[in-house]
C-alpha cells in the first residue's frame, strides 16, 4: 500500500518510518523496513501500527546505507508478522517491497517450488524475491527486468541486496511509484507526500519504466533495458 526507499547518508530508520507516516492516510494492515548493515541485510516487520514497528526497531539507526520501508494493506494472506513487507529470498541477501497484486503467483509458486525454493509467507509478493534471486547473476537490475517480464498484475516494486548496497532498484506497472531526486541522496515513494521533507524534485515513473537510484546517480530504462532520460517534475503544493 505504502512504499519508501532511501539511498544516502542520513540514519535510513527515521527516513524510512516518517517516510511511511505520511503514507498512513492510505490505511495499512502492518509495516515494516529492510536495510543493509555491515553488509547485512536487517528486515524488522509486524502486523499493526507504525507505533508497532517503531517499538520493535528500539534504537536501531544506520548511516550511509539504502532501505527500503512498507505499509501493507494485505490482498493475499492475512495480516501478520510474517506476511508483512520486506520480503527477502531464502537466504535473507535481497529484500522486496511491493504495492499492487500479482495475479500469476500461485503458478510461479509452483515452479519455483519445484527448484526448491522454500517459502515462507502466504502472499503473492514473496515470489517476487525469489524470481528476482534466481535471475540474479551480479546486476540487480537485470535481474529484476526478468523477474518482471515473468509477473501478471499490478506492481510497485522496490528491491535492494547486500550484493550492491549502493543502489535500489525500482520498477512499476499499473501501481504508482515516484523517484524523489535529493542532493547526495535520492528516494522513491509510491506517493510524493513521504518524500517533500527531503525533495520536491521527482520523477513519476511511467508504466515498465525501471530506476536505478544511488545516492549521487539516478538512472532510468525503458521496459527494453535502454537508458532512457526524463523530464524532472517539480512539487509546487504541500500536503
Ligand atoms: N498484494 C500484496 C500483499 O498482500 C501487497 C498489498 C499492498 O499493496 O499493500 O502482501
Amino acid at each position: 500500500c505504502g512504499i519508501v526507499g532511501y539511498v544516502g547518508p542520513r540514519d535510513v530508520i527515521p527516513v524510512l518510518t516518517n517516510g511511511l507516516e505520511k503514507l498512513e492516510y492510505r490505511g495499512y494492515d502492518s509495516a515494516g523496513v529492510a536495510y543493509v548493515q555491515d553488509g547485512k541485510m536487517k528486515v524488522v516487520k509486524t502486523k499493526g501500527r507504525l507505533q508497532n514497528l517503531r517499538d520493535k526497531l528500539g534504537d536501531a539507526s544506520q548511516e550511509n546505507t539504502i532501505g527500503i520501508g512498507h505499509t501493507r494493506w494485505a490482498t493475499h494472506g492475512e495480516p501478520s508478522d510474517i506476511n508483512s513487507h520486506p520480503h527477502t529470498n531464502v537466504s535473507g541477501s535481497l529484500a522486496v517491497v511491493h504495492n499492487g497484486i500479482i495475479e500469476n503467483f500461485l503458478k510461479l509458486k509452483e515452479w519455483l517450488q519445484e527448484k526448491g525454493v522454500h517459502f515462507v509467507s502466504e502472499t503473492d509478493t514473496e515470489v517476487v524475491a525469489h524470481l528476482v534471486n534466481y535471475y540474479y547473476e551480479g546486476d540487480l537490475k537485470t535481474a529484476v527486468m526478468k523477474a518482471v517480464k515473468m509477473l501478471e498484475g499490478s506492481y510497485a516494486l522496490g528491491v535492494i541486496t547486500v550484493k550492491e548496497p549502493d543502489r535500489i532498484v525500482a520498477v512499476r506497472k499499473d501501481s504508482p511509484l515516484i523517484v524523489g531526486i535529493g542532493k547526495g541522496e535520492n528516494l522513491i515513494a509510491s506517493d510524493v507526500p513521504a518524500i517533500l521533507e527531503y525533495t520536491r524534485d521527482v520523477y513519476f515513473l511511467d508504466d515498465n519504466e525501471v530506476a536505478v537510484i544511488k545516492k549521487d546517480e539516478i538512472q532510468i530504462y525503458d521496459a527494453y533495458g535502454a537508458r532512457t532520460t526524463k523530464e524532472a517534475v517539480t512539487i509546487d503544493w504541500d500536503v
